[in-house]
């Protein structure tokens, strides 16, 4: 048996429901790999602000550092908002996780599953074949620059050095090699200056990826052929803010929240994966949120991370699988619990 250690941080809200899930269906597909793995549970986000009045504690932060993966559920409710910029808030502890880890880069893909095209906001014809992933920028930028209040005035800096922007659209052009060959890259060069920057390394780093075709668009423009030919992009590479923002609408295509993965990722092996969805504090404790965009996150755990690409595989299948099958929770439309759906793939993957 090969050993692996996997830091897991359930956080608040849904989170633990969720992450519970994805622990049961990962032990069984790992098992059936040769791989065995630790679990080791720490606090992050609001559960972690209760207890030790920090999003993150420093002993947190270095057993992810050392830890071969970090799985996370989510963060935040509205017990710790909160306009007080002294007062800690759960998202910082998510923030940390990314420098402290050296995640520069947020992997979001969106592939609308057949047995839901007609959950999309998007008519059927429009959202068939898509199949994008969307890399996000995620230690630079706009929200780790310069920012500060002084009575009636505030101002955030926007910020980004050459090899912030050539490390991120590597991994987006290392991506598309292994997808369909072909790399958007989106910024807003009519204005921002750091955007003409963007542009000119996008275009400098294509020459090492003579196989892969690059094209560049406007944000503005980006997010409305992000609606209107969904199918035609392959990786979408972009900003922190702007990728905040692209993303958020192109899972919107799917349909439901409560399928989408993703995975952030630096320079070494390690990452960590979470679910698109929040804390979903409305439907905490009920034991009806959807564990698939955490179990889909969970197998890209396996694929990027633990070297486990068949038990990825296999995770992947039981999902659409069970969908398929018509497995529905309440962001679906349906009535299933969460245990249903943890039943419900337990039974695919025996299958
Ligand atoms: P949310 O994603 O938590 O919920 C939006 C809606 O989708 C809610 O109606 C919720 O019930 C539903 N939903 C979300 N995930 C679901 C799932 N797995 N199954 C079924 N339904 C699901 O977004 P929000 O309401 O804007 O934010 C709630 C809290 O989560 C806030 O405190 C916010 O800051 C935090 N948040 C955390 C993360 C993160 O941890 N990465 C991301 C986004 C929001």
């Amino acid at each position: 048996m090969r050993n692996a250690t996997v830091v897991v941080l359930e956080g608040d809200g849904i989170g633990p429901e969720v992450v519970a899930v994805a622990r049961e269906v990962v032990d069984l597909v790992a098992a059936d790999e040769g791989l065995s793995i630790s679990w080791d549970e720490h606090l992050m986000g609001g559960c972690s602000i209760d207890v030790h009045g920090t999003a993150l504690t420093d002993e947190v932060l270095r057993e992810c550092q050392e830890a071969d993966a970090v799985l996370l559920g989510a963060v935040g409710g509205p017990k710790w908002d909160t306009t007080d910029p002294e007062a800690p808030r759960p998202e910082q502890g998510l923030l940390g996780l990314r420098s402290g880890l050296g995640l520069f880069a947020n992997l979001r893909p969106v592939k609308p599953i057949p047995a839901l095209y007609d959950a999309s906001p998007l008519r059927r014809e429009r959202i068939e074949g898509t199949d994008l992933l969307v890399v996000r920028e995620l230690t630079g930028g706009l929200y780790f620059g310069d920012s500060a209040r002084d009575g009636e005035r505030a101002y955030d800096t926007l910020e980004y050095t050459v090899e912030e922007i050539d490390r991120v659209v590597r991994r987006a052009f290392d991506a598309a090699r292994l997808r369909r060959g072909k790399v958007t890259s989106v910024d807003k060069a009519n204005v921002l200056e750091t955007s003409r920057l963007w542009r000119e390394r996008a275009t400098i780093v294509s020459e090492d990826y003579t196989d892969v075709e690059l094209d560049h668009l406007l944000v503005d423009n980006a997010a409305m052929q992000l609606l209107m030919r969904p199918a035609d992009f392959d990786v979408i590479v972009t900003e922190n803010m702007f990728g905040d923002i692209l993303s958020d609408e192109a899972a919107q295509l799917t349909g439901s929240i409560g399928l989408l993965p993703s995975a952030s990722v630096g320079e070494g092996r390690g990452g960590l994966y979470e679910p698109v969805h929040g804390s979903a504090p409305d439907i905490a404790g009920l034991g009806v949120a959807n564990p698939l965009a955490t179990v889909l996150s969970a197998a890209m755990m396996l694929r990027y991370s633990l070297d486990a690409p068949r038990a990825a595989d296999r995770l992947d299948a039981a999902v659409a699988a069970v969908l398929a099958e018509g497995l529905r929770t309440g962001d679906l439309g349906g009535s299933a619990t969460t245990r249903e759906a943890a039943d419900a793939l337990l039974g695919a993957l025996a299958a």
